[in-house]
């Protein structure tokens, strides 16, 4: 029996070999690694390619939401202790920089129908402390709405994307990623957008916040050994941008093979005991994962690796359930911890094929 991965790295990057091949050596034989020409490409393809004036790249997703933040920090929009309004339900990274920048998070429940943000529950979170909004695009589907638009500009707050999930999803003709003030990006191997190792990247259309994050992520000097900031040292190398560039490429064409399979699953799954969460405009979701909801997870998780079929669960334990942030322990989010429970993630790729869809589809209505 041929096992169906859940995610076949090797396949999604062997579709590009050459290309892939080609830009590595070319890096390795020009004897320049970092801060280099294949950054600047990638930079302003990447900005391009959002719809933003400008990219900063780093090493990582994280490193990206940290460094916007503290931009915004060392510029005066944010200060510390400040509350950011954020879902519940996001990968903890989201968390991780708000708390590492010495702001709150303030947790705000999903909808249950689309597993994002429940914009009808973020105006009764908002206080005088409040000063911003991360939207996470969470599974690759767009969570913006024209209700959190007007929130926005009724209290005065900075609009953030985490798009470490959402790369070329778009909303009313723009991309996620250049909806707001700033926006963090991901290009860890398994997202939408993946390099052969860590990388990430801020875009705004604020050449200020842009520059300010540059030196924040130069050692926070703009001029060789001058430091203007308490900064790190976050890079995005010449190999991974190399090969970020070679994907950047191909990226709309991978996109349209994972809605490809979306569809077949949406148009076949008819099991009453599984839900499939409110897709909405197609151009609006990516499709990173293929999210459902099923109150016998775990069952249909051990059903399905029988049949040698690869599923992941995103995510086991909700941010404020777990033992870092003990603090918020005691909360009650009952529509978090539902999705946590009930969330499985059924195989999409852009190398996945419609029979092995079939074979999931199949498989996934026999589950009694
Ligand atoms: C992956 C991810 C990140 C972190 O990105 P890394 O590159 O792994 O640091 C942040 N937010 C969300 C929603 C993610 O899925």
């Amino acid at each position: 029996m041929e096992r169906i991965k859940f995610l076949d790295l090797q396949k999604v990057n062997n579709k590009y070999a050459d290309e892939i091949h080609t830009a590595a050596i070319k890096v390795i034989d020009s004897g320049w690694y970092l801060n280099g020409q294949s950054v600047s490409r990638f930079e302003s393809d990447y900005s391009n390619y959002i719809g933003t004036k400008c990219c900063v790249s780093c090493a990582s997703g994280l490193d990206a939401l940290i460094l916007m933040l503290k931009g915004c920090i060392e510029t005066g929009r944010l200060s510390v202790g400040d509350e950011v309004i954020v879902p519940a339900n996001t990968f903890i990274a989201t968390i991780l920089a708000i708390t590492e920048c010495g702001l709150k998070p303030v947790f705000v429940e999903p909808s249950i129908d689309t597993l994002q943000i429940d914009d009808t529950k973020i105006e009764n979170s908002i206080t005088s402390r409040t000063k911003a909004i991360i939207l996470v695009h969470l599974y690759g589907k767009c969570a913006m709405t024209d209700k959190i638009s007007q929130l926005c500009s009724k209290y005065n707050l900075l609009l953030f994307e985490d798009n470490a999930q959402s790369h070329g999803c778009i909303h009313k003709g723009k991309k996620t990623g250049s909806l707001g003030y700033a926006a963090a990006h991901s290009f860890y191997p398994g997202k939408v957008l993946g390099a052969l190792g860590d990388g990430g990247a801020v875009t705004t259309d604020d050449n200020d916040l842009a520059s300010v994050i540059r030196s924040l992520a130069n050692y926070g000097s703009q001029k060789k050994y001058v430091f203007k900031y308490q900064g790190r040292n976050s890079r995005l190398d010449e190999m991974q941008a190399a090969i970020l560039n070679v994907k950047l490429h191909h990226l709309d064409e991978d996109i349209m093979l994972r809605r490809q399979i979306a569809r077949y699953y949406i148009d076949n799954i008819n099991n009453s005991d599984i839900l499939i969460p409110e897709i909405g405009d197609m151009n609006s979701h990516v499709f990173h994962l293929f999210p459902i909801l099923t109150s016998r997870r775990d069952a249909l998780q051990h059903y399905l690796s029988d049949k040698g079929i690869e599923t992941a669960i995103h995510y086991p334990i909700p941010p404020h359930k777990q033992e870092c942030y003990c603090e918020w322990n005691a909360l009650s989010l009952p529509v978090t911890e539902q999705i946590h429970l009930q969330e499985l993630s059924l195989p999409i790729s852009p190398v996945m094929t419609i029979d092995e869809a079939a074979i999931v589809v199949n498989a996934v209505n026999n589950f009694k």
